[in-house]
């Protein structure tokens, strides 16, 4: 006899979490359906963690919406829960007379998205927060901050068990087939389970996967790309205490600082397009590039201080030379298919949004033919 279970989310990574813990926490019965044999061990463990504020999306899209809200959601239920955060704040910085204009548009935007506490700082000011730093001016982001995205994760399944939810590891789902009463999924194992509602947040591996979906349109499912950005480490203590961001760049937000909490700085990502999601080894080449970016805004920035770190890969659904797109988030109003969700393209904002993106699966379902 095959197994019948109300949801399964497949994907153990921050989205596919939240999401199982927003299901599970209406009463659905939800398992997630996990490849590795641990969870986050994919994208949300190759990331910056840091919570950003909104500041760069355009207005009425899910990444500026989701990202103000989740943003809010995620703070609370840090400090709630105690998972490690900081409100650290970050400056977003003006190194060149021509980027001033940029930062204007990013400070109109940030406006626009309902993000009203940015300010701006003149040299000076900039430097009486940071005295490292050089540049000709800059935003201050306080609501900016940095996250324990493993304490998150772990959080969010211990919500999801604690309501009775399950996650399944080393479980790869194969494929499925939209049958008339269920949906019907099947195993690399050969296991075969039926579902009602079926969430693809398989991150990276999202379209792919829903190639297997018999009964999907492919017209739904958009090219899976892959923007590689590599991470380079600082040797001794970082001299700053906010995030430190240039003026950002076509397809990543620039080679900016991170500190984690402990208040170690790493510097990245940058941008590379690659053929391979599996494609995560650090190039130490790539670090000459870095020493020039980061020497525009911290001149002071020693020789050989800086050593490879890691790689993380942004699951994009558009081309190196597309307009960004926005999260891709489709239930049964897009593609037709009652009880089934796919998440493409949850690149960054995605550990920010998570939460925010948990509430809006889960009204997807409520609401299944309503365009939210
Ligand atoms: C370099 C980089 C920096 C970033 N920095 C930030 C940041 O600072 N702040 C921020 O908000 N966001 C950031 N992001 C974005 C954020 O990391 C992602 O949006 C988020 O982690 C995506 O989570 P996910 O759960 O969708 O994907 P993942 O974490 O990749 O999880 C997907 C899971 O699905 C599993 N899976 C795949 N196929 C199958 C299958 N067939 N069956 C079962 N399981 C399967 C995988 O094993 C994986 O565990 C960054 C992203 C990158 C690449």
């Amino acid at each position: 006899m095959t197994d019948q279970v109300q949801c399964v989310v497949v994907g153990a990574g921050v989205v596919g979490l939240a999401v199982a813990r927003a299901l599970a926490l209406r009463g659905m019965e939800v398992m997630v359906l996990e490849a590795a044999d641990a969870i986050g061990t994919g994208t949300s463990s190759r990331n910056s963690e840091v919570i950003h504020a909104g500041l760069y999306y355009p207005p009425g899209s899910l990444k500026a919406r989701l990202c103000v809200e989740g943003r809010n959601m995620l703070y609370a239920y840090a400090s709630e829960r105690g998972i490690g955060h900081q409100r650290c704040g970050k400056l977003l910085v003006a190194t060149a007379e021509e980027q001033r204009a940029g930062l204007q548009s990013i400070y109109e935007r940030a406006q626009a998205n309902g993000v009203t506490d940015l300010r701006w700082l003149d040299r000076d000011q900039a430097r009486a927060l940071e005295p490292a730093l050089e540049c000709i001016a800059a935003l201050h982001s306080p609501s900016t901050g940095i996250i324990d995205s493993h304490g998150l994760m772990l959080a969010l399944q211990g919500d999801l068990e604690n309501a009775g939810g399950l996650v399944v590891l080393n479980s790869p789902l194969a494929h499925a087939r939209i049958a008339q009463e269920a949906i019907e999924l099947i195993a690399f194992d050969g296991t075969q389970l039926h579902a009602q509602y079926l969430i693809n947040a398989a991150g990276l591996q999202a379209p792919r996967l829903a190639h297997a979906f018999e009964g999907l349109d492919p017209a739904h499912i958009p090219v899976a790309r892959f923007a590689k950005g590599s991470y380079f480490t600082l040797a001794g203590q970082a001299p700053f205490k906010h995030l430190i961001y240039p003026a950002p760049e076509a397809a990543g937000l620039g080679v900016h600082l991170t500190l984690d909490l402990g208040g170690q700085a790493k510097f990245g990502p940058d941008v590379q397009w690659v053929d391979s999601a599996e494609d995560l080894l650090v190039d130490p080449r790539r670090g000459d590039a870095f020493y020039a970016e980061v020497r525009k805004y911290w001149p002071a920035l020693p020789d050989g201080a800086l050593a490879p770190g890691y790689a993380g890969m942004r699951p994009k659904i558009h081309g190196p030379h597309d307009p960004a797109a926005d999260f891709c988030i489709q239930g049964q109003a897009t593609h037709g298919i009652p009880g089934l969700v796919n998440l493409f393209g949850i690149e960054s904002p995605g550990l920010t949004s998570a939460l925010a993106i948990g509430e809006h699966v889960a009204q997807m379902l409520v609401q299944p033919t309503a365009n939210l």
